[in-house]
C-alpha cells in the first residue's frame, strides 16, 4: 500500500480504525477515515491524528459522500457490526448497507478507485453447509430480527457484483468471520467482550442457549491483512476471512476464564431468534489465492485482547 491513497468508510470503528493504522505503517501516501461515528468513535483513530497523510472526515455516508482529491483504494466497513447494534439500528443498518454502499460505489468509480466491500459471514445465515465454502448460497431468514444486517449485506454483495459487471468498477467482496481485538466496546453485546468483561469483574459467564452453538474466532491483526492482500489482488469472487479454529461457546467461556484467570460460573440465557448454530470459514481461496492464513493463536489474541480491556478499564473508558 506504500504511496497509494486510501478512503476507508468507517474507519473510526473497531476494524475500520486498525485498517487506518496498517495502511499508515504500509506507507500509504493518504489514509482518509469516513465515519459518522454510529458505532464508532473518534477515540478509535485519535492516535493517528498527528500522523502525515491521515485526514478524518465525519460524514453519514448514507447522505452523500464527498472526498476531495484522487483515491486509489475505497474500503467500505461502514455499517454497525454487532447484534446489538443492528436491532437498536435497523433502518440505518439497512440504510448504510444499501445507499452507502452505493455512495462508496460511486467515489469508486469516479475516482477510478478500487472498491473493497466488506461482507459478512451472516450472509451464510445459519448454514446448512460447514464449513462455509463461499460457493455456499447461505439459509438467510429474510423476514427474522437479524434480516436487517444479513439482507443488507447481501445486497450489498450484489450492488457491488453489478458496478463491478456493469460499470466495470473494479472490485472486491471480503466474508469477514468474527474477529475481535482491541478496541472493540465493551458493551457492544458481542461474545468475545461480553465474556472478556465478565472474567475482569469476576461475574458469572451468560451463555445463550445451551452453549453448543459454535463460532471460529480471527484476531484482529491477521484480518487485517487479509483485507490488504485482497485488495491489492485481483480477485473478484468474494473470498471469506476468518480463522477455521472452531469452538463451542461454553469451551469459548472456559478458553477467556483461563486467559484472563477469573471469571464466575457458566449461567445460561435464552438463545436470540435465528442465532446461528455453526460456524467455521473455508478458507482454501484466501490460502490459495492470496497467500493468507491466520498466523495468531486463540491463546494470543486473548492475551492481547484482554489487556487491552484491562488498561481501558483502568482509564475509566472503553464501553
Ligand atoms: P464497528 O461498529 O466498530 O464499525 C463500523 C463503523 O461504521 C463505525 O465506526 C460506525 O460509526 C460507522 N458507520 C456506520 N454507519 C455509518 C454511516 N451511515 N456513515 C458513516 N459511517 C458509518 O464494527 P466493526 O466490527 O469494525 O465492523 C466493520 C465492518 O466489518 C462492518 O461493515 C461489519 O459488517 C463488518 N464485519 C465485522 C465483523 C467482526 O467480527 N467485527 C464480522 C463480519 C463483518
Ligand atoms: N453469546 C453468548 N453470550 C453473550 C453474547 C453472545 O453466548 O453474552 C453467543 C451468541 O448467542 C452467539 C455467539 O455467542 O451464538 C456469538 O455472538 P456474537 O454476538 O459475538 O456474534 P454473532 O452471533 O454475530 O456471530
Amino acid at each position: 500500500m506504500k504511496g497509494q491513497r486510501v478512503a476507508v468508510l468507517g474507519g473510526a470503528g473497531f476494524l475500520g480504525s486498525h485498517l487506518c493504522e496498517r495502511l499508515l505503517e504500509d506507507g500509504a501516501a493518504r489514509v482518509v477515515s469516513v465515519d459518522n461515528c454510529l458505532t464508532g468513535s473518534e477515540r478509535n483513530v485519535a492516535h493517528l491524528r498527528a500522523r502525515a497523510g491521515f485526514e478524518s472526515l465525519r460524514q453519514d455516508i448514507t447522505e452523500g459522500l464527498s472526498v476531495e482529491g484522487p483515491l486509489d483504494y475505497v474500503f467500505n466497513l461502514a455499517s454497525p457490526a454487532s447484534p446489538i447494534d443492528y436491532a437498536k439500528l435497523p433502518l440505518e443498518t439497512m440504510r448504510v448497507g444499501s445507499v452507502g454502499t452505493e455512495n462508496g460505489l460511486k467515489l469508486a468509480e469516479v475516482k477510478g478507485a478500487v472498491f473493497l466491500q466488506a461482507s459478512t459471514s451472516e450472509i451464510y445465515g445459519d448454514p446448512l453447509v460447514h464449513p462455509q465454502r463461499e460457493d455456499y448460497w447461505g439459509n438467510v431468514n429474510s423476514i427474522g430480527p437479524r434480516a436487517c444486517y444479513d439482507e443488507a449485506k447481501r445486497y450489498s454483495e450484489a450492488l457491488t457484483m453489478v458496478y463491478a459487471r456493469s460499470r466495470g468498477v473494479k472490485t472486491r467482496i471480503v466474508r469477514i468471520f468474527n474477529t475481535y481485538g482491541p478496541r472493540m466496546r465493551l458493551n457492544d453485546g458481542r461474545v468475545v467482550p461480553a465474556f472478556v468483561g465478565q472474567a475482569l469483574r469476576g461475574e458469572d459467564f451468560t451463555v445463550f442457549g445451551d452453549g453448543t452453538q459454535t463460532r471460529s474466532f480471527c484476531y484482529v491483526k491477521d484480518l487485517i491483512d487479509g483485507l490488504v492482500r485482497l485488495a491489492l489482488s485481483d480477485v473478484i469472487e468474494p473470498v471469506n476471512i476468518g480463522n477455521p479454529r472452531e469452538m463451542t461457546m461454553r469451551e469459548f467461556a472456559e478458553a477467556v476464564r483461563k486467559a484472563a484467570g477469573g471469571g464466575g460460573k457458566i449461567v445460561h440465557l435464552p438463545l436470540p431468534k435465528d442465532d446461528p448454530k455453526q460456524r467455521q470459514p473455508d478458507i482454501t481461496r484466501a490460502r490459495e489465492w492470496l497467500g493468507w492464513e491466520p498466523r495468531v493463536s486463540l491463546e494470543e489474541g486473548l492475551r492481547e485482547t484482554i489487556s487491552w480491556f484491562r488498561k481501558v478499564a483502568g482509564q475509566g473508558s472503553g464501553s
